[in-house]
């Protein structure tokens, strides 16, 4: 009885061994493909093709961005509302990352719902805004990706921008590119912050992750047309389509 179970114990891990040495081949392969043969982007390999670089962009029923019905959105459960606290002076590296520009905080702001907490990470822009509201795409988005450190969940806040008046931050911001700002991330911010859609989805961009609380804020900032043209000389099509909603509710405040 030992002896038999023992040959089947040195079978078993003859067999994984060989099952390991074919997935890291595998895995190996893969990387290096997607490493130094392919990147993801807006062109050739476009939104149809990130399923490539992530299968959750594919695959996912929880994907990002996705159209907002007004008419069809639920009242928000009280636990979820949001309670913003951006208002921090601080100082930011601003970069063009390949994808967008993004704005890193040394110490970013906080945002709270549902007793939990998420920290500033960063925020980057969109030449278009990724979601839309009744079909309406915004003339540009600024997205902050925030995170709670207990459980690494990600919470963006979308801010839209409709053309219009000069905005400040927004100059600093692209006039900077490459270089360190002093910021108040509270700026970015519409005054009015206490009207908002929430839904859960995901990363606009791969790996495509689930499980992202989103915020969108109801009232847009103004920027001007000078300066959507401006953002756009680096990024004017870093949109992905809108996703299916699947069986998703949205709630609204
Ligand atoms: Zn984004």
């Amino acid at each position: 009885m030992s002896s038999r179970r023992g040959s089947l114990g040195m079978k078993s891990v003859v067999l994984s061994a060989a099952i390991a040495v074919l997935f890291s081949a595998g895995a190996v392969a893969s990387e290096h493909k997607t490493h130094d043969e392919k990147h993801w982007e807006y062109g050739k390999n476009g939104p149809a093709h990130w399923e490539e670089f992530s299968k959750t962009c594919g695959e996912g029923h929880a994907q990002s961005p996705i159209n907002i019905i007004p008419g069809k959105t639920l009242s928000i459960s009280h636990e979820y509302e949001l309670h913003l606290d951006e208002d921090v002076h601080t100082t930011a590296g601003v970069i063009d990352n390949g994808h967008s520009i993004k704005v890193t905080p040394k110490t970013g702001g906080k945002l709270e719902f549902h007793g939990e907490t998420f920290h500033l990470l960063q925020f980057h822009f969109h030449g278009k805004s990724e979601h839309t509201i009744d079909s309406k795409r915004y003339d540009l988005v600024a997205h902050m990706v925030h995170q709670n450190p207990l459980t690494e969940q990600l919470a963006v806040i979308a801010v839209f921008f409709e053309e219009g008046k000069n905005n400040p931050l927004l100059d600093n911001i692209i006039g900077n590119v490459g270089k360190t700002i002093r910021i108040d991330p509270q700026d970015l911010l519409p005054e009015d912050t206490a009207h908002y859609y929430h839904y859960i989805g995901s990363l606009t961009t791969p790996p495509c992750t689930e499980n992202v609380q989103w915020y969108l804020l109801k009232t847009p900032v103004s920027a001007s047309k000078d300066q959507i043209e401006a953002f756009r000389k680096y990024y004017v099509d870093n949109e992905r389509p809108v996703q299916e909603l699947f069986d998703r509710q949205i709630e609204a405040k």
